[in-house]
């Protein structure tokens, strides 16, 4: 029988899981049964990507930067990177603001449907706020502050910070590269060696991959909120999606002009990871998955890869930042508020930060999205309004998220000639030969 591609297995996975999940909740207890016996296993899966997460950040960027073999080339790529990522940022936030302005999706929410929303939604909306509460709470230079662990084994922990983590296999790449050659080739060899463990973990991981899927699909559709709600928010979903969409074109103009690559085979390449991103709302538990398609299928060289991805997944989220400005002025709309162009200037810089500090798991974008909404003095209360369709945004937004860290590593890697052949060779070839 021929082998199906990847990215049809775990199509075919997620949409078996839909419907599976759909037939269940026609059951008496179908549902429970769903979350015992089901979702355990989805659960499972993304364990198992987050587990790999840490290791392979850690080994990936010390092995990044360690292949530099000077400073001066690590600052050029660093500037390169961190530059594209702004500036596709600021452009995923002019877009949003543009189509919420042009759609106005808030204007036809009634003050009736306002209530029942906020009656609805509102305990669980006031526990988001808390939690941003918290990280409104500190001074102006706390990012900053943060991005310095006291303590690496706490930063590699579930509470950790990704930040700390990258900020320490980088310093760490640095030393590596300072000390006398003879000294560093030892350590150096010990990392590429973990590097490569890793990445064969993560084509084992990548085997369950549409049964995970299933699972967790299975387990998504028996928990949503009922379509009701949805319907009041028609428009906003499909502003938010329209933007979103829009991105993914941006990104593949950009790749085409810089790299000449065609922007069908880009997408095919993706698309395991962009599934993976739209399943799990994760960019942290994709990034494993990012990594292997834009080495080992789009030819980007694993020294520009392993910089590039890991920060990319933890602060160059456009499709968040996107849906922040678009959700900020939906709010106001619905409100009955008006935003001043100034105010609206000020949505793009809070959502570019608000977005580069979500963390890379599901729902991050909209505990973040109350700090735009404090700047740009809208009722944070309006959180109820959106919350039913958070997760299917939240999905859709993490593909964004991903496809925009893969472009600006094409970019780069383009910018320092490291951009080699893309490979037509399927997943788990490898796997299967051996
Ligand atoms: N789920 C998103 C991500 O991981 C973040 C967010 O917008 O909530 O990329």
């Amino acid at each position: 029988m021929k082998k199906i591609a990847l990215h049809w297995q775990i199509l075919i996975g997620m949409i078996l899981g839909v419907a599976f999940g759909w037939g269940m909740t026609n059951f008496e207890g179908g549902g429970d049964m769903v979350e015992n016996w089901v979702k355990p296993f989805g659960n499972m899966f993304i364990n198992s990507l987050k587990l790999i997460a840490v290791p392979l950040i850690l080994g990936s960027l010390i092995k990044g930067v360690s292949d530099l073999k000077d400073i001066s080339k690590l600052s050029k790529m660093g500037g390169r990177t961190i530059g594209i990522y702004l500036i596709t940022t600021v452009i995923a936030v002019t877009i949003g603001l543009v189509l919420v302005n042009l759609i106005k999706p808030g204007s036809s929410i009634t003050e009736e449907t306002r209530m029942e929303m906020v009656d609805s939604y509102g305990g669980d909306a006031a526990k988001i706020k808390a939690n941003a509460d918290l990280q409104k709470e500190s001074g102006p230079l706390q990012a900053l502050e943060d991005l310095i662990p006291s303590n690496i084994f706490k930063a590699a922990t579930d509470n950790g910070s990704m930040l700390q983590v990258i900020f320490f296999a980088i310093f760490f790449g640095i030393g590596m590269i300072l000390i006398p050659e003879k000294t560093s080739t030892p350590v150096k060899n010990f990392f590429d060696g973990f590097n490569e463990v890793i990445l064969k973990m993560i084509d084992l991981i990548m085997l369950a991959a549409p049964y995970g899927v299933f699972a967790l699909l299975a387990a998504l559709v028996v928990e949503s909120p009922s379509l009701d709600l949805f319907k009041a928010l028609g428009w906003y979903a499909i502003t938010v999606i329209v933007g979103l969409a829009l991105m993914i074109v941006v990104y593949n103009i950009i790749m085409y002009m810089y790299t000449k690559r065609s922007p069908k085979s880009f997408m095919e390449n993706m698309a395991p990871a962009q599934l993976l991103a739209f399943s799990t709302s994760s960019s942290a538990a994709t990034l494993p998955v990012t990594m292997e398609r834009v080495t080992e299928h789009i030819g980007v060289e694993e020294e520009v890869a392993s910089f590039v991805l890991p920060i990319g997944a933890t602060i160059n989220m456009d499709g968040t930042s996107l849906y922040q400005a678009v959700a900020a002025v939906f709010i106001a709309q619905a409100f009955g508020m008006d935003l001043s162009f100034a105010t609206q200037l000020g949505i793009v810089a809070t959502a570019t930060l608000a977005s580069i500090g979500s963390a890379a798991v599901p729902g991050a974008g909209m505990v973040m999205l109350v700090i735009v909404l404090a700047q740009a003095g809208i009722p944070e209360a309006g959180l109820a309004l959106i919350f039913a369709v958070d997760r299917p945004l939240d999905m859709c937004r993490t593909i964004v998220n991903v496809t925009g860290d893969a472009t600006v590593a094409m970019v780069v890697a383009k910018s320092v000639d490291k951009l080699g052949d893309p490979h037509v060779k399927e997943w788990n070839d490898d796997y299967k030969k051996k």
